[in-house]
């Protein structure tokens, strides 16, 4: 998992939240050289993993790299689940957590699987 995604679970109280202009400033900081490639491709084995399991291709090329097309992964965050939150692969998966007792938080992530890009999409109490 990355930093940013690790610092937007620590504060995952509230209702949805979109993290696009975030996204877009950390583009153009590199963009404009203000932030390095090893600063913004920063994904960290378990989340590269997971993209290769379970992303789901975004149609959309890689912001930084360009070469791929960069696939979106959902984690979702709450009781009894993993410190590191559980990504969802199906529908059934949603299902699950909606029978479940307590608040859960869904995080959808936008990584690269060749350079390693990544930053969150989007934050939602999952209901
Ligand atoms: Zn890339």
């Amino acid at each position: 998992m990355s930093r940013s995604l690790q610092q937007a679970a620590a504060n995952s109280a509230g209702g949805s939240i979109d993290y696009r202009l975030a996204r877009e400033r950390v583009v153009q900081a590199y963009v404009s050289g203000e932030a390095t490639r090893s600063e913004v491709c920063d994904a960290q084995s378990e989340l590269m993993r997971n993209a290769h399991a379970c992303g789901q291709s975004a149609d959309r090329p890689c912001p930084i790299c360009h070469e791929v097309d960069v696939v979106e992964l959902t984690y979702v965050f709450g009781p009894r689940l993993p410190a590191s939150g559980r990504c969802m692969v199906t529908a059934g998966d949603f299902e699950r957590i909606r029978r479940r007792k307590g608040r859960f938080t869904a995080y959808e992530v936008e990584v690269c699987p060749s350079c390693k890009w990544n930053h969150l999409l989007s934050t939602r109490p999952v209901s």
